[in-house]
């Protein structure tokens, strides 16, 4: 079978540390082209829009969007519309109507959209969640701390109006959740720290509650320069589990269940295998959920203002 002739739209960090590799690693797919402004891949041809690359390269099959989420949904929509499967990078983009929008232009274009959620591909998430269906829960709290000035190292956008902060990063604690809980999930109160020069908050306390009453809370900081911390606590009827390294891991009681040590490197080689395999059965994936979650807690959230941020290292 021929390969997938795939380009990347936006070189910036996540390209260059996942999809890129994870590309070359797999025989069913071929990187043929890149689009980005100030960076370019080595090998390939490079342009510096997404207008210039589709033009250039019509055989094509492929277009990765690793950009930031404000200008998913237009590069979305122009890929599409030339003929492309798109995978789409998290958050998909800013607004739920854009969401709805994609799907449907991929239904119309007859192409695969694949709007990944790569946190669910981490080895813990599936073992946990067929533990779950024999499991009763009782309680789940979230502790998703990171160092911003490490994982996002002079990305302006995300301190900006549609940048999510560190709801950025949260939303792939929501992606993990709305796959393992098996019930809609409400915002219910939250509380948004937002530094007075940003836009976007940089640590949040969030409750959220399950439609059975399953209380959810979640505590997420981008100014954690310590251990880097991803973790669900999941608080049981027979006991506690817990995945961590960003559901990498996963403990039930002191038993280590599923220990990950690739992390992000294994979530991105099953992000590829299963882009792969929609294009081959015709199909678009996509879940809003997270995405939903994120615009609910926006709207029962206190925004409280704090101090600037400066994300040069301190
Ligand atoms: P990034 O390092 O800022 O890279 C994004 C690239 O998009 C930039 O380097 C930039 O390349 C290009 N771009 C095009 N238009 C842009 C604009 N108006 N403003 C800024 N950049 C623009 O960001 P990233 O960390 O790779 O994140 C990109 C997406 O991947 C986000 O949706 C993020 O949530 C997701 N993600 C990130 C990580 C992570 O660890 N960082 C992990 C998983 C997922 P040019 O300047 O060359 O055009």
């Amino acid at each position: 079978m021929q390969p997938i002739r795939i380009a990347i739209l936006g070189v910036g960090k996540i390209a260059r540390d996942q999809h890129i590799p994870a590309i070359l690693a797999n025989p069913g797919f071929q990187l043929l082209a890149a689009a980005s402004r100030h960076a370019a891949v080595a090998s390939v041809a490079n342009f510096p829009t997404i207008e210039a690359m589709l033009a250039a390269t019509p055989d094509i099959d492929a277009v990765a969007i690793c950009t930031p989420p404000a200008h998913h949904y237009a590069a979305t929509k122009l890929a599409l519309a030339n003929g492309k499967h798109v995978l789409l990078e998290k958050p998909p983009c800013t607004t739920l109507a854009q969401f709805d929008s994609m799907v449907m232009l991929a239904k119309a274009a007859g192409r695969t959209l694949y709007q990944t959620w790569h946190s669910r591909h981490a080895l813990g998430v599936a073992p946990a969640a067929r533990l779950l269906h024999e499991r009763r829960l009782r309680r789940v709290h979230v502790t998703w701390k990171e160092d911003v000035r490490r994982w996002h190292p002079g990305q302006a956008w995300i301190w900006q109006p549609g940048g999510f902060g560190v709801l950025d990063a949260g939303i792939n604690a929501l992606s993990i959740l709305t796959q393992l809980i098996d019930e809609p999930i409400f915002a219910k109160s939250a509380r948004l720290l937002v530094p007075s020069n940003c836009d976007t908050p940089i640590a949040a306390e969030i409750e959220l509650v399950g439609d059975s009453g399953l209380e959810i809370t979640a505590g997420l900081d981008f100014r954690h320069t310590g251990t880097q911390t991803w973790d669900i606590d999941l608080t049981t009827d027979t006991g506690p589990m817990k995945l961590s390294a960003g559901g990498g891991l996963l403990t039930v009681g002191d038993e280590r269940v599923a220990p990950d040590p690739a992390g992000l490197a294994s979530e991105y080689g099953s992000i590829y295998r299963r882009f792969a395999e929609l294009i081959a059965t015709g199909q678009t994936e996509a879940d809003a959920r997270p995405l939903r979650l994120v615009a609910d807690i926006r709207l029962v959230a206190r925004h409280i203002a704090i101090e600037p941020f400066d994300p040069a290292p301190g």
